[in-house]
């Protein structure tokens, strides 16, 4: 992101302050995602400078709303917490938070991405026609497994979804009237309560996808959503990119090498005997129930499961345990999108029940989500 681009984000400082001085507080807290923290002194020195209040900025690593500082600036005396970059979750913080979106102003042209959108909707509606799945064979079962685009049960309809990162929300109603003029019937998505507004994505909760959808839009930049979007919903995705106004679309090579990473690792535990289950410490990523759950099942199959509780979860901090594979409660995407940097196998909890036998290949791959 370049300075040009920050100077287009709406941190809105004057809100805050506003706040501040309205409550008189003495200590604040500023959290603030990797991508914004070199704006970070800047913002403290305005706060300082217009309010009596002193700032305290939370400088561990932060990625999502699930990420809350709050019981250690309860501690520090901290009486306000400002999160920046993420929307408030389903989870109590147990302190005042001031969630700040941090929106972006640009409003890429939709030209780009239209030749794409076609060639979506045309496989979304071969796959309308597409019949039963029942009775496979185990090996068409896999096959299945492992294709990117077409292997969730069949669709309902064409519809485009349209979804977005969340500095870039406040233009999805705008975009579908613009996605309407050019002939698409567009849905946006509304999700589960983890999600506080419509055609929001998190990279753990993709809840809005539903069978009327054929194919997505996502505006907004990187791959982290893109990825996940299409190895939850299996369907086509094409992304504006409202920094550079760039269209590109998520290709079927990238998550179907995914995939068979990830059919290659159930392979690799089948015969395992000793697991780490990994319950993650933030607030909205313990999933403590779920490892409980994941412990008994493996005990049921004649297997160990020990139970670890981290903050961070990195190789250098389990590699070590003699173990033969992880599990990961925490965080979905740290099996996904690191686990080439474990040593060990390092699976989600629905790839150890697909080891194990409890869930069927046919199913197609459930990305593992936080409700
Ligand atoms: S659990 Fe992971 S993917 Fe979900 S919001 Fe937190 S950091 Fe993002």
């Amino acid at each position: 992101m370049n300075s040009m681009d920050l100077s287009r984000h709406d941190f809105q400082l004057e809100e805050l302050i506003d706040r501040i001085k309205g409550h008189d507080h003495r200590l604040i807290a500023l959290q603030i995602p990797e991508g914004l923290k070199m704006q970070a002194l800047e913002m403290m020195d305005e706060i300082e400078d217009e309010t009596s209040a002193k700032v305290i900025l939370a400088a561990d690593p932060c990625y999502g709303a699930c990420d809350l500082v709050h019981d250690k600036m309860k501690m520090m005396g901290v009486e306000l917490v400002a999160h920046m970059g993420h929307s408030q979750m389903n989870i109590d913080s147990g302190m005042p938070t001031q969630f700040i979106d941090v929106t972006y102003d640009g409003d890429p042209a939709i030209d780009p991405v239209l030749p794409i959108l076609a060639q979506h909707r045309a496989i979304a509606q071969a796959r309308l026609n597409e019949g039963d799945i029942s009775g496979l064979s185990e090996e068409e079962a896999q096959d299945r497994f492992l294709d990117a685009v077409g292997r969730i049960a069949p669709l309902k309809g064409a519809k485009l979804g349209l979804v977005a990162s969340i500095q870039h929300l406040h233009l999805v109603f705008d975009y579908k009237e613009r996605f309407e003029a050019a002939g698409y019937v567009v849905e946006v998505p509304v999700g589960g309560a983890r999600l506080t507004f419509p055609g929001q994505v998190l990279g753990c909760n993709y809840s809005g996808d539903d069978d009327e959808i054929g194919h997505y839009l996502f505006l907004g930049s990187g791959d982290f959503h893109p990825i996940g979007l299409a190895l939850h919903t299996g369907k086509p995705l094409a992304m504006l990119d409202p920094y550079t106004g760039d269209a590109s679309e998520m290709g079927t090579e990238r998550i179907e090498r995914i995939l068979r990473q990830r059919f290659g690792l159930i392979m690799a535990i089948q015969e395992s005997q000793n697991f780490a289950i990994l319950i993650g410490e933030k607030p909205g990523q313990m999933r403590r129930s779920l490892a409980l759950k994941l412990k008994r099942t493996l005990a049921k199959h004649g297997k160990k499961g020990y139970l670890l509780a981290l903050e961070h979860v990195g190789p250098e901090l389990i590699d070590f345990y003699p173990v033969d594979a992880f599990v990961n409660t925490a965080c979905p995407r740290i099996a996904i999108d690191d686990s080439v940097k474990y040593a060990k196998p390092l699976v989600t909890p629905f790839e150890l029940e697909v080891a194990l036998g409890e869930k069927k290949w046919e199913t197609g791959y459930q990305f593992d989500e936080i409700p």
